[in-house]
Formats: C-alpha cells, structure tokens, sequence
C-alpha cells in the first residue's frame, strides 16, 4: 500500500529552489511525497529564524505557484527530539507509512539506514547558490536572495518581515558576544 510513498525531510530555512526541483524530481519516481519540516519547534536563531508555521506557508504558497498536485504531498511538523537513535520511531509516528526517505543530509542517512529504510540520496542543484545557509546570508548583507527562492516565498518572507528578523537576531547576537568580552 506504501510502496510508493516516499519521505523526505529538510529544515527549509526558508523554502529554496533546489527544495523545489528534490521534491518535483522525487514525485517523478513515487505516487506521493510526505515532507517533514524538522526542527518545527526551533525559530528566531542565526539558522533557524523561521516558524515551523511559516516555513510550512512558504512550502503551501510554493507547491501552489509550481502547480503541484494537492493530492500528491502532506506536509508534516517535526519536532526534533534529544535522543537520536529514537528518532525514526519518532518521525514514524508522526507521517503516514513510507518506504523510501530521500535525504542529502549524513546523520539522517545513517538513522534510517540503521532501522532498514531504504534511503536515496538525490542530486544537488546549484548547492553553492541554493542553499538555506546562502539565502539567510544574502539576506543578512541586503544581497540579491530573491532569485534564489520561489516568488511565493519571497511575498511570504515579506510579509513576516522576514529579513528585519535575520538582521535584527544578528545584531542581537553580535552585542550579547562584545557585551561577554567586556
Ligand atoms: P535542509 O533543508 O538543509 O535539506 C533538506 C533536503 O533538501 C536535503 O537532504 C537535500 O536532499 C535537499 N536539498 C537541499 N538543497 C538542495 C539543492 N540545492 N538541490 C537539491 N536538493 C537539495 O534540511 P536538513 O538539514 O537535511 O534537515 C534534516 C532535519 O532532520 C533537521 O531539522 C534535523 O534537526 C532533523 N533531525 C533531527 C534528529 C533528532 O531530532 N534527533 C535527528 C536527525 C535529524
């Protein structure tokens, strides 16, 4: 019944364009993907500055732009827990039954490989460009981050005044850091 539901997980901070192509190219190769937002609980951070509930607008408002089918995906929170080796009883209890987890990321890979799931690891796109940690910097140094996000997720970071936020947990942490040497 599962055969052909596969998972995929990824922090989305935020949605990018090569979230977009892993998740059109898996579609390609399964009848319905589940995507597990991780880290749901973390926000306002250097590397986590989005919601779970923001990053899972930006993935709605996308899917939505790129005329995905609906029916196909289930977007699915996931909070990260402490222990490691329980976590794939963790994410199973969370997501409907799957047979396959397509992931880029080593400890993830390595969790399900241990608990016998089949995991595949999909092609990178642009990684230097399409890269959560290159967005979040372009955003903080008021580069060009548009181009390198769905338009949807670009109206979304706008709305939650997105960029303010990075700039402002940045200079947050940077005067916390000079007031510690003081
Ligand atoms: P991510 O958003 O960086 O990437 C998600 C996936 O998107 C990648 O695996 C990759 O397949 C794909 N991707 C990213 N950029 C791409 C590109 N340019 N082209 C094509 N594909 C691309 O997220 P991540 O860091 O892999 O997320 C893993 C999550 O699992 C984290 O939230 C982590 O906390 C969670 N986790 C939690 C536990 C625990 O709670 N104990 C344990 C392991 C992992």
């Amino acid at each position: 019944m599962n055969e052909k539901r596969g998972l995929l997980i990824g922090r989305i901070q935020p949605l990018h364009n090569g979230h977009i192509k892993v998740i059109q190219e898996t579609l390609k190769e399964v009848d319905e993907i589940i995507i597990g937002i991780g880290s749901a609980e973390k926000s306002h951070t250097d590397s986590n500055p989005f919601t779970g509930g923001e990053r899972i607008l930006m993935l709605s408002k996308a899917l939505r732009e790129y005329n995905v089918d609906a029916s196909k995906y289930y977007i699915i929170p996931l909070e990260d827990i402490s222990c490691n080796s329980l976590w794939v009883g963790h994410v199973k209890m969370l997501t409907p039954p799957f047979s396959k987890v397509y992931s880029g990321n080593s400890l993830v890979k390595q969790l399900f490989k241990e608990n016998n799931i089949t995991v595949i690891q999909p092609p990178l796109f642009n990684r230097t460009e399409y890269s959560g940690t290159e967005v979040r910097r372009r955003m903080l140094n008021d580069e060009d981050w548009h181009s390198l996000v769905p338009k949807s997720v670009v109206k979304v970071i706008e709305e939650i005044k997105g960029v303010q936020r990075i700039q402002n947990l940045h200079k947050k942490e940077v005067s916390e850091l000079n007031n510690k040497k003081l």
